[in-house]
């Protein structure tokens, strides 16, 4: 049988003890290939002109031939007027790389001796950059949709429960409950839960070669798992006529009158013989819930969505050497242009509302 991916040597071609052995100019150097591909070829922000502009090795700035604006491996780009060196930098994006549920900033802020606020506003900084490349063109052939309940507090409050004497006392206990306060009857601590509960949503296409998983994610914050906003997200975001598959959850019946929509009783089986299953986009929330179970204990509303994403990002990419990752990070960053979300955050300057999903 064939080694599993995930065991491979040529996995590992960058790493964190890798950056560790480097020093603070080949890190730089790291940054300026990825961006325009060497020295030979660098591109001015102010006019665009590609050249091999005026270079100031002590300042690790150019200077441009034809408009004389002076800029940085970083200008225009989520790290602009960055403090940090380009070292800690890279360490940090490799340590991203390698978490695979993702990576806490507490974390972060110890493994590469950085500041708290900064190693959050770095983490927002590369959340920021994937959201900008997510998938947005249709998905097609087989695809697994699936909702999942993120955020929000454990409903037990403050009292600890008396235990129970068996499972069938536990049973009648909820029961009567239901009864007293009715299906809708919530207390006030499962108020404060749902009030930072939100739904991701996920749909992923299946890789067209059998047994790769799936290839490409996306994910949706909503405020309810129903017809509406499955309707909405699967016609924005699924050809018409391909194959889509979901559990037996009311609120994907109507998709069958745009694809060729196929159901897996869960109650029963997690996928039926003939092999519909919505298995890949439980696979996504696996990740999602190490993360938000081991990694933060905590998910806000706020930041679901850039969660969320990572996430996706981490599951389409899982298959790549750490090297490729890197230079799709890295290449996500320079494409964003300047953060419009964590630029002053701790001055004050942030983004006021969360990424919801509007139907
Ligand atoms: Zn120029």
């Amino acid at each position: 049988m064939a080694q599993h991916f995930l065991k491979s040597a040529a996995l590992r071609d960058f790493s964190s003890g890798g950056v560790g052995n480097m020093g603070e100019t080949d890190c730089f150097e790291r940054f300026v290939e990825i961006r325009w591909g060497g020295f030979e070829s660098t591109v001015c922000p102010q006019c665009g002109v590609i050249d091999k502009h005026y270079y100031r090795r002590t300042r690790k700035q150019w200077r441009c031939k034809h408009c004389d604006a002076y800029f940085s491996v970083t200008t225009g780009t989520p790290f602009e007027d960055h403090k940090l060196p380009f070292k800690k930098m890279l360490y940090a994006i490799a340590l991203f790389l390698a978490a695979a549920n993702g990576l806490s900033i507490h974390r972060l802020s110890r493994d590469v001796n950085i500041n708290l606020k900064t190693a959050q506003v770095l983490m927002g900084k590369l959340r920021e950059s994937l959201y900008g490349v997510r998938h947005q063109e249709k998905l097609k052939g087989t695809i697994h949709i699936d909702g999942g309940h993120f955020g929000g507090r454990p409903r037990n409050g403050q009292f600890r429960k008396p235990s129970q004497s068996s499972i069938r006392a536990h049973v009648e206990e909820k029961l009567m409950a239901v009864k007293k306060k009715g299906r809708q009857g919530r207390s006030a601590a499962n108020w404060k839960r749902f009030k930072k509960r939100r739904i991701v949503i996920n749909l992923r296409e299946l890789h067209p070669e059998k047994g790769l998983g799936a290839s490409k994610t996306i994910t949706a914050i909503c405020m309810a798992e129903n017809e509406d906003y499955a309707i909405s997200l699967a016609r924005t975001f699924i050809e018409p006529g391909s194959i889509v598959m979901t559990d037996e959850s009311p609120a994907y019946t109507q998709l069958s009158s745009w694809f060729d929509h196929k159901t897996v009783p869960h109650a029963v089986m997690f996928a039926t013989l003939d092999g519909v299953s919505d298995n890949q986009a439980e696979s996504y929330f696996s990740r999602l819930r190490r993360y938000t179970v081991g990694v933060s204990h905590r998910i806000e509303p706020k930041y679901m969505a850039d969660i969320a994403n990572e996430m996706a990002w981490r599951e389409d990419v899982r298959r790549n050497t750490m090297r490729e990752n890197l230079n799709l990070l890295l290449g996500s960053v320079f494409k964003r242009g300047k953060s419009q979300w964590w630029r002053g955050y701790w001055q004050g300057v942030n983004r006021p509302t969360e990424l919801l999903w509007v139907i």
